[in-house]
């Protein structure tokens, strides 16, 4: 299924919580929204759901109108599956009459009951990985298990759309990373496509084809995860999603001089947005700085917090600029003078 959402914003009250919202989903595209607590992430998958109504604007969903101020097509006619935080299972039902459950109510032809229904319980349950569970009640799951029967449940009756609202994170560390992996295997065995809320960075450049970043209500940026974690548009982008250091200084043409160094740093400025010209920036993510002993000419500063991380340590470091985040192999230790410096690649 496709989706546009055409020019759509949603006020409860006097509050704005989406403000003129413009968004395509391709058939089959994994999109996440990306977002801090209260940016409106929920309220556009309750849109698309059916559950909330645009103030303004239209969405449709393979070129026909499901809203519009004053019209909603109701949840049950979109084909869409939902998967939520908490897991929402019903605590009567066993594994599998969760996954019948939605499959009887979109398909009940006798037919299809009798001749197919068995096969797609099993094949949803195999590709959840719960086929050896099928009886098993919810409270005998683990969390895990649950989010399984959750997910089960929205895709067995085949939904055009899956919406997924911070699903993983209930869940503890270890899991989630599991349950990324099964999400973009079930996606890739259903092809349906899927819009995933998150307020998580790392999920959303894991999993998703394309990421949309909101805050306060509208989109700071819609691209491919490559190009939210490297060429940010605007400063919010950069700060949340790779955490970077928007290092203060001068541009000349395409060149940009940071002003707590000696003058004779140079770095390249391809890839950096407009806004970050515009307004004397550089953004650095942590990963990008290299680190090294005082005496070649880069940014000079001092080590103010080190944390061992395993494969590298993790940095604080004070400058003439400001405190600078960085992650190194390199060891310092507290109070370390430092240098600070690109990879020759970025610099002149
Ligand atoms: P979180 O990550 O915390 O779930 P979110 O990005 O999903 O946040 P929303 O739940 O979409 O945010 O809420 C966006 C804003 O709209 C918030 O300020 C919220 O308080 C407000 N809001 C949401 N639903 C309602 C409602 N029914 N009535 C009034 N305000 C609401």
């Amino acid at each position: 299924m496709s989706i546009q959402c055409i020019n759509i914003s949603k006020k409860f009250g006097s509050f704005q919580a989406l403000k003129s919202l413009n968004l395509s989903i391709a058939q089959g595209e994994f999109v996440a929204i990306l977002g801090p607590s209260g940016c409106g992430k929920t309220t556009l998958l309750r849109m698309l759901a059916g559950f909330e109504q645009p103030t303004t604007g239209e969405i449709r969903m393979n070129e026909t109108t499901v809203a519009r101020p004053g019209f909603s097509l109701p949840p049950e006619k979109r084909r869409i599956g939902m998967v939520f935080q908490a897991f929402a299972l019903w605590p009567h039902m066993n594994v599998s009459e969760h996954v019948r459950f939605p499959i009887r109510h979109h398909r009940e032809t006798p037919s299809y009951i009798r001749d197919k229904e068995q096969e797609r319980m099993a094949s949803v349950l195999q590709m959840v990985g719960l086929s050896g569970h099928s009886t098993r009640m919810p409270h005998e799951l683990s969390g895990g298990q649950k989010q399984r029967v959750a997910i089960a449940r929205a895709i067995a009756a085949e939904p055009s759309l899956l919406l997924m609202d911070e699903p993983l994170s209930s869940l503890d560390a270890m899991l989630r990373m599991d349950m990324r992996r099964e999400i973009q295997s079930i996606h890739r065995q259903t092809g349906t496509a899927i819009v995933y809320v998150t307020h998580d960075q790392g999920e959303a450049l894991a999993m998703a084809d394309r990421i949309v970043v909101m805050k306060d209500g509208h989109i700071e940026q819609i691209d491919s995860p490559q190009n939210i974690y490297l060429h940010p548009q605007t400063e919010f982008v950069a700060k949340f999603v790779s955490k970077a250091n928007l290092i203060r200084g001068r541009w000349h043409h395409d060149h940009f001089a940071p002003i707590s160094s000696d003058g004779t740093v140079q770095w390249k400025g391809d890839g950096v947005a407009a806004y970050f010209k515009e307004n004397g920036m550089y953004p650095v993510r942590p990963d990008q700085f290299r680190l090294s002993a005082p005496g070649q000419s880069g940014i000079q500063g001092k080590v103010t917090n080190v944390q061992f991380q395993g494969k590298e340590f993790h940095y604080h470091i004070l400058t003439e600029d400001g405190q600078c985040e960085l992650s190194s192999p390199e060891h310092f230790r507290l109070n370390d003078q430092v240098t600070l410096t690109l990879p020759a690649s970025e610099q002149l």
